[in-house]
């Protein structure tokens, strides 16, 4: 690290959107997550990989301050969560939403913008218009007024990235946004995620197809309920960490074509 007389918030400003220091999370005796550490790079797209229970969402959600952690800690852009919740978006893993109360797309997509709106604001045609053209983004502007309960998976997933988008954030934290959706919702949920980063914001996804690791992310952190290793793709997913990571469970035809040798 280069020292430099800075002030106090453009130091924040180059500080890493997350950082995890030491998080161990335990629901019972034996932890889901521990002594993890984690750091993302501004403006660049990170995948969480590991297998099924290896952590992922609980790691996340440590961060998130969802679930509470035995120990460790996580800032974001070098403040506490309370100081920078306006900052983030969170799309919980799929199947853990429950839309029994019938609530309409536009309507998910609005909640995105209540943040900024403060106590006393109110929804107006310009949020409407803003809300629309979050949808018109992922591609799901035809189903504004449909309830979100009645759509496919693929396109709840959708609704839920234009509500990501409408909260305008800095940092995105999804959790496996290509779970169960179909090719063309993947093709439009990447490309939505691509120019978020390349607009400088930063994307972190639990991430559970190898096939695609190489092409859409910059960075890897393998975990199974310990970081394995984390950093640049063409360094840390190699077949001999992906191994490590996956252990007996990873056979020789899962083993991605792209994985370093
Ligand atoms: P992943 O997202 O990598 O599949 P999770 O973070 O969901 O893994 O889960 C990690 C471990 O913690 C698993 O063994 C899972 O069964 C357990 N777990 C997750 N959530 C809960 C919970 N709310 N209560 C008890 N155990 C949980
Ligand atoms: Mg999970």
């Amino acid at each position: 690290m280069t020292l430099e007389l800075v002030g106090h918030s453009s130091e924040q400003d180059r500080a890493a959107p997350l950082l995890i220091r030491g998080m161990t999370v335990s629901y019972g005796e034996k932890p889901a997550v521990f002594s993890a550490d984690m750091a993302l790079r501004a403006g660049e797209m990170t995948a969480i990989i590991g297998p099924n229970g290896a952590g992922k969402s609980t790691l996340l959600k440590a961060a998130l301050g969802i679930v509470t952690p035995l120990a460790g800690q996580a800032q974001f852009f070098g403040q506490t969560l309370d100081a920078v919740r306006g900052r983030l978006a969170y799309v919980p893993q799929r199947a853990s939403v429950d839309w029994d109360f019938p609530t309409r797309v536009i309507d998910v997509v609005l909640m995105g913008l209540y943040p900024r709106l403060g106590l006393l604001g109110r929804i107006r045609g310009n949020h409407r218009d803003e809300a629309m053209g979050c949808l018109e983004r992922v591609g799901m502007e035809a189903f504004a007024k449909r309830q979100i309960g009645q759509l496919s998976g693929g396109q709840q997933q959708r609704v839920f990235l234009a509500r990501a988008l409408a909260q305008k954030a800095d940092l995105y934290l999804l959790d496996e946004p290509f779970a169960g959706v179909d090719a063309a919702t993947e093709k439009a949920i990447i490309t939505v995620l691509k120019s978020l980063t390349e607009a400088g914001k930063t994307v972190v996804a639990v991430h559970h197809d190898l096939a695609t690791v190489v092409d859409y992310f910059d960075n890897v952190l393998l975990l199974a309920t310990q970081v394995i290793a984390q950093g640049p793709v063409e360094e840390v997913f190699t077949k001999a960490l992906l191994e490590k990571t996956y252990g007996g469970r990873l056979s020789q035809a899962v083993m991605p074509e792209s994985a370093v040798s």
